[in-house]
């Protein structure tokens, strides 16, 4: 594992974890079986706290 990988693909800041772009669930690691499908568990911006397909830093 390489923590340093992690980064926001909206800014390309750090990212902090996992969140989910639709329900909003936060998460340590990816979730592929993440009830709202595993594609929707996306790298958390550090930033703004949003998941990477909102974060508008
Ligand atoms: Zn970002
Ligand atoms: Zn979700
Ligand atoms: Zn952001």
């Amino acid at each position: 594992m390489n923590e340093s990988e992690k980064k926001c693909s909206t800014c390309g800041g750090k990212a902090a974890g996992y969140k989910c772009d639709s329900c909003g669930v936060e998460a340590a690691e990816h979730d592929e079986k993440h009830s709202c499908g595993g594609n929707h568990c996306v790298a958390k911006c550090a930033n703004c706290n949003q998941a990477e397909t909102k974060c508008a830093c």
